[in-house]
């Protein structure tokens, strides 16, 4: 991006003179202030430590940093009440290098354009840690999906759908759930396009139901695949499940899945939350009463076998293993030294700031799992769905679950190979290897013409 306003040693006469302490980092290239938000900006002071780490030349990092193309969309939907309201959509695709770009749709009221930004780089690093032959992308709608009714959700899905036609496609880019969408959504968009198109087209999304080209076992991939980088991470500190805790912050799919996976590991949940607020039991909460609760009050709160916390306390409450499964930025300057655990496994997307990555680097008592390597569970088997759906020819559960351990095995290793050479964070490692892929992809496709 913008690297043909540039002279041949990397300069650009147009930059914002960089920041007077002398160092590297970037200020925001001309015309991309569209993307400023706070996670917008925590992502590319990641990307910018590593940079420097690998030593990036300055006349690549802007393009890798910024998205190739972004979308903003107006999506105007026939309400209930016979009324016309107009929602944003967004749909960012990071880079092309590697092949077509992949990552959820995320229906949220605060979802704003930088922010989508963000988690489509994340998708980026994501998906090269694991050796995936994807670029990212991510898509959001601002909207409260709880206030609107299944039949608006699906004129929305499908308005939205519609809109981006000119954008996506299964060589081009792929959408899967995130945070507010599901299996119907995905259904809805897909059945959007192959009437388009004529005929049905499953691998324009991911994370469709099983009956339309879906994979099994591809809505536990995320939460199985945070439980086994938990595993994993346990063994490599010492920690026993026997006698363990976790927390577990946001109680979706991912967040819930997680809990179960853990539990059947031997670990006690003492404590889950929602968007409204959680609940504590010292004694471990019992995960098959609490799924009947939320299945009938569609929130963890008032479950009548804990007591209620809010999402603050439960990040402090004292455990062996803490899960933030929910929006980013929950974990900042202000409560990281209140972190009481021994692993924090990063289900959601960004949940730690820089500034508080700062802090929990001084704490050697805790394992840090980051998220572009502990939620890439759900992008893997995406993937494996993606392939199958391309060749007609579906696997059995079994066979997706061991595809999917045996790729986070090798991250995880290769991650601990780096943290062990280089004597670095956990985030560092996961963060430079994929990065450094996407940066040789580029070297090695050169620019065209
Ligand atoms: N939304 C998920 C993520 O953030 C999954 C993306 C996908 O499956 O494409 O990783």
């Amino acid at each position: 991006m913008g690297s043909a306003a540039r002279g041949p040693a990397g300069k650009d006469r147009n930059r914002p003179a960089a920041p007077s302490r002398g160092s590297r980092f970037r200020a925001i290239f001309p015309g991309m202030e569209i993307y400023d938000h706070p996670t917008w900006r925590m992502a590319c002071q990641q990307f910018d430590l590593v940079a420097e780490r690998l030593d990036i030349p300055d006349c690549d990092r802007d393009r890798m940093k910024y998205p190739k193309r972004s979308m903003t969309v107006a999506i105007p939907v026939h309400t209930d009440d016979g009324c016309t309201r107009v929602f944003t959509g967004h749909r960012v695709q990071h880079h092309l290098a590697l092949g077509p770009t992949k990552g959820g749709l995320r229906y949220h009221p605060e979802v704003a354009l930088g922010e989508v930004a963000a988690l489509a780089m994340w998708m980026s690093w994501k998906c090269a840690l694991a050796g995936l032959p994807y670029g990212g992308a991510k898509g959001g709608v601002a909207c409260d999906p709880r206030t609107l009714s299944a039949t608006e959700l699906e004129r929305l899905t499908r308005r939205y759908t519609q809109e981006m036609i000119p954008f996506i496609g299964p060589q081009v880019d792929i959408m899967a759930p995130d945070m507010g969408t599901n299996e119907q959504v995905m259904a809805w968009m897909m059945d959007t396009y192959s009437v388009h198109m004529g005929y049905s087209v499953p691998s324009i999304v991911t994370g469709k139901p099983v009956r339309i080209g879906g994979s099994l076992g591809r809505r536990e991939a995320t939460g199985r695949g945070v439980a086994y980088l938990v595993n994993r991470a346990s063994d490599t500190i010492g920690l026993s499940h026997e006698n363990a805790t976790a927390c577990i912050q946001g109680y979706g799919n991912v967040g819930s899945v997680a809990a179960l996976s853990l539990a059947r590991h031997g670990v006690k949940i003492i404590a889950v939350s929602d968007v409204s607020g959680g609940v504590f039991n010292a004694r471990g909460l019992d995960l098959w009463k609490l799924n009947a609760h939320v299945a009938e009050k569609k929130t963890v709160l008032g479950f009548p076998e804990g007591d209620s916390l809010t999402n603050e306390q439960l990040l402090e409450t004292p455990c062996d293993i803490l899960v933030p499964a929910a929006l980013e930025r929950q974990i900042t300057a202000a409560n990281a030294g209140r972190i009481r655990c021994r692993i924090l496994a990063e289900a959601a997307n960004g949940p730690v700031t820089p500034e508080a990555d700062a802090i929990l680097a001084e704490r050697l008592e805790i394992f840090l799992i980051p998220d572009v390597l502990c939620n890439a569970g759900g992008v893997i088997v995406s993937y494996f769905e993606w392939v199958q759906d391309l060749q007609s020819f579906f696997w059995s559960e079994a066979e997706v679950t061991d595809k999917l351990f045996r790729i986070l095995e090798q991250a995880f290793v290769q991650m601990m190979a780096l943290v062990k050479k280089q004597k670095i964070s956990t985030r560092l490692a996961a963060l430079s290897l994929g990065i450094q892929r996407v940066h040789e992809a580029r070297k090695l496709r050169g620019l065209f013409p």
